[in-house]
């Protein structure tokens, strides 16, 4: 068995370099890995955007959004076999601080997370992992849904931590990526209005035909006085901003209703002027969301049983040894591109 890695040399490129196989431990399986979705913070670093945080971290190699299948199993692993078509959770946490033993294991400061320097990513042939982070798939998920339970378990830890429930209005700034899985999450635990804003009408169509009930186009619409209009001037029981963006970031007071929710859920890395007034007036909150913990359990579940259709998300899909094409389409074409993934044979 030769492995290969797709490893990014330089901003926007990468080399297919043959290297060597994992050294599988005792505790670990050994994966043959068969489907990566490209996330954001991928791009981010494809663009060259991450080095101001990661310096002198290449060569690299990405991807976080991981299935595969078995084909070497530790020898203190007792429940999994060679064969086994299995989902990675991307994050492993020591297992031992107050954060890991109160079951937010997303709080771990030693979080070993994938393809975040030094750890590197899977868009390799085959990896090494912890059994304990990785998850059986039953027969009716495809390799891609696997690697999708990860955007998904954003949205489901999102719509926990929001206390979304049947009946709740609410409001979703961006629709890419996240913000479907967010609107997936939040339609089935029940919400009964779910308002999308985004700039691009091609992710408001994505978001209506996944059970979106209205749009806002925030290029061309006022968002703040379009979602009040839609909802009587009363405002959302919760809004989830998942666009990672200052302006979005600000309009979460002034959309949010009386006694309402604000879930932080993406990564705004500027200072924002905020309302606190508005807090104050309506007794609303705000909750942050960091990755996720415990969900991959029930991404599964809910994907298996057909309860998430999380497949229809995916816009685009390439083969292993056109990472490069891949990664320059989600990156250049953002307007279409709602996620992309890559495929071993
Ligand atoms: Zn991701
Ligand atoms: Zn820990």
């Amino acid at each position: 068995m030769q492995n290969q890695a797709m490893v990014m040399t330089d901003v926007r490129k990468f080399e297919l370099c043959n290297v060597s196989m994992p050294e599988v431990g005792t505790d670990e399986l050994g994966i043959a890995v068969k489907s990566v979705g490209i996330c954001g913070s991928d791009m981010h670093f494809y663009e060259g955007k991450a080095f101001s945080i990661f310096p002198n971290s290449l060569p690299f190699v990405l991807g976080h959004e991981a299935a595969g299948v078995v084909y070497q199993v530790g020898e203190n692993v007792k429940d999994f076999q060679v064969g086994d078509r299995v989902a990675i959770e991307p994050g492993v946490p020591c297992g031992k601080c107050a954060f890991c033993e109160s079951g937010r294991y997303n709080l771990c400061p030693d979080v070993v997370f994938l393809a975040t320097p030094p750890v590197e990513g899977a868009l390799k042939r085959y990896i090494k992992y912890p059994a304990f982070k990785t998850y059986r798939l039953p027969d009716n998920l495809s390799m891609t849904e696997g690697a999708l339970l990860e955007p998904l378990s954003v949205g489901i830890h999102a719509a926990q931590r929001s206390g979304v429930t049947i009946g709740k209005t609410v409001a979703i700034l961006g629709g890419g990526c996240i913000g479907l899985c967010t609107l997936l999450a939040a339609k089935a635990w029940g919400a009964s209005r779910i308002i999308v804003c985004d700039l691009f009408d091609s992710h408001l169509n994505k978001a209506l035909a996944l059970g979106a009930t209205d749009t806002v186009n925030s290029g061309t619409q006022n968002t703040v006085e379009q979602i009040m209009k839609l909802t009587g001037g009363a405002g959302v029981d919760i809004v989830f901003e998942t666009a990672g963006s200052p302006v979005t970031a600000a309009q979460t007071s002034h959309i949010v209703g009386r006694g309402g929710t604000i879930v932080m859920v993406g990564n705004i890395m500027p200072d924002v002027p905020f309302s606190f007034r508005n807090l104050y007036k309506k007794e609303a909150e705000v909750r942050a969301v960091f990755r996720y913990c415990n969900t991959y359990p029930i991404a599964l579940q809910a994907v298996a049983s057909g309860r998430i259709d999380v497949k229809r998300i995916v816009s685009a899909s390439y083969p292993f040894e056109q990472a490069q094409q891949a990664f320059d389409h989600a990156v250049d074409d953002k307007v279409n591109c709602v996620k992309a993934v890559i495929t071993m044979e």
